[in-house]
């Protein structure tokens, strides 16, 4: 039996996170959320595969009217991903269960509006219609305030693990002040230390609050596990997480495996079958790859994902980082802290190096481009 933190308990739906409940396993559906009939067919083998929660993302209007339609012929326990739009939430606060916002999406849209008059609209909604909120703070989207303050800061500030514990801090904050405490919080990067650090900070502060855990990003498997099955060791195993997420690049039809990836990671902590050193081969080639969405621009997204790892094995012995994301609303922030960063766009990939973006290219010329930059990373002279 696990030893677990004593947070408060929130109640999801039919789920109750925190206090000794059982650590929920949940997942998000990577169909377009406006293709009702493929959702659908999503929600049902993520269910059948047991999963606790199931998130679906929401852009715009006619995802809400989706997602509306989906709770009528799904008992699932639904979360819905707020991005940039966050009013949104009054057309989705009555038919789901969780909200989800991310502090650092909240300036994008009604930029004058302070951000804690949205925070409390979207808890006036949540209390209102029975629903939890998630504050979901993302490294590949910190809120800026935060960043630009730990700027010239400690180690810990410039690598965002410091800012993103502040934003989750502050908002949870504010929650209290509003007399709303349904809500848990999460703190992912793609790099399991990271998610370790800002977690472990969190939770030592907020030892009250349930979390999330997840490791953002975390590429294919078998890679793709072992990153999270990392960061979840040294987090559950020492009581900390409340419900869990493996991020996984699957294809449509596989995606249920990341609630057996879940399942197993925690019967795997449970019984003691872990590793007693945190070590993720930081000297070695490092491939990061979203886990897709509704977002994903082009459905080659997968298949370009398993080619960029195929044509890359020989560089394994290279302390290199290459990230390759879905879609232009995340893709560019998620690959700043990579040495190659790829992102989607429906017609083209955009190629970034050490943050330098070096232009945008067709499908099939994107892999040639890529053996060239990561050739030139290889045969660069050391400093
Ligand atoms: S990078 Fe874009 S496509 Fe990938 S999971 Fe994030 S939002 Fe979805």
């Amino acid at each position: 039996m696990l030893q677990r933190n004593q947070t408060r308990t929130v109640k999801i739906g039919s789920v109750t996170i925190g206090h000794g409940h059982p650590i929920a396993v949940q997942s998000m559906c990577a169909t377009k959320t406006t293709d009702v009939p493929a959702t659908l067919q999503q929600l049902r083998s993520l269910q059948q595969a047991g999963a606790d929660i199931i998130r679906i993302a929401a852009d715009h209007k006619k995802d809400a009217a989706a997602i509306v339609a989906l709770r009528q012929q799904s008992d699932a326990t639904l979360s819905v991903d707020l991005q940039e739009n966050y009013r949104l939430a009054e057309t989705l606060a009555p038919h789901v269960d969780k909200i989800r916002y991310n502090p650092g999406h909240l300036y994008h849209h009604e930029r004058n509006k302070p951000w804690r008059e949205k925070v409390a609209y979207l808890a006036d909604l949540a209390a209102r219609h029975d629903c939890a909120l998630r504050v979901g703070v993302n490294a590949g989207s910190v809120d800026p305030d935060k960043l630009a303050a730990a700027r010239g800061g400690d180690s810990a500030a410039r690598d965002s693990v410091l800012p993103m514990v502040e934003s989750a801090l502050e908002h949870s904050e504010w929650l209290d002040q509003l007399g709303f405490t349904r809500y848990c919080v999460s703190l992912k990067d793609s790099a399991p230390r990271k998610v370790i650090d800002a977690n472990r900070m969190f939770a030592a502060a907020r030892p009250d609050i349930p979390l999330h855990l997840g490791v953002t990003e975390a590429g294919m498997p078998p890679s793709g596990i072992e990153k999270t099955s990392i960061a979840f060791e040294q987090l559950i195993g020492y009581g900390i997480g409340d419900t869990v997420r493996v991020s996984l690049t699957l294809p449509h039809a596989q995606k249920h495996l990341e609630i057996s990836a879940g399942q197993k990671m925690l019967a795997d902590i449970a019984a003691g079958r872990v590793r007693t050193v945190v070590h993720f081969k930081e000297n070695q080639l490092n491939l990061i790859s979203c886990p897709s969405c509704s977002r994903v621009e082009n459905e080659a997204f997968i298949e370009l994902a398993q080619q960029v790892k195929e044509r890359t094995q020989y560089a394994q012995q290279h302390a290199i980082t290459i990230a390759v994301m879905g879609c232009r609303v995340n893709g560019p922030g998620e690959t700043d802290d990579a040495d190659l960063g790829l992102w989607c766009g429906p017609n083209y990939v955009n190629l970034k190096k050490r943050g330098k973006k070096l232009g945008a290219f067709k499908y099939e010329q994107i892999l040639e481009r890529l053996d060239e930059e990561l050739a030139s990373l290889i045969n660069a002279p050391t400093t």
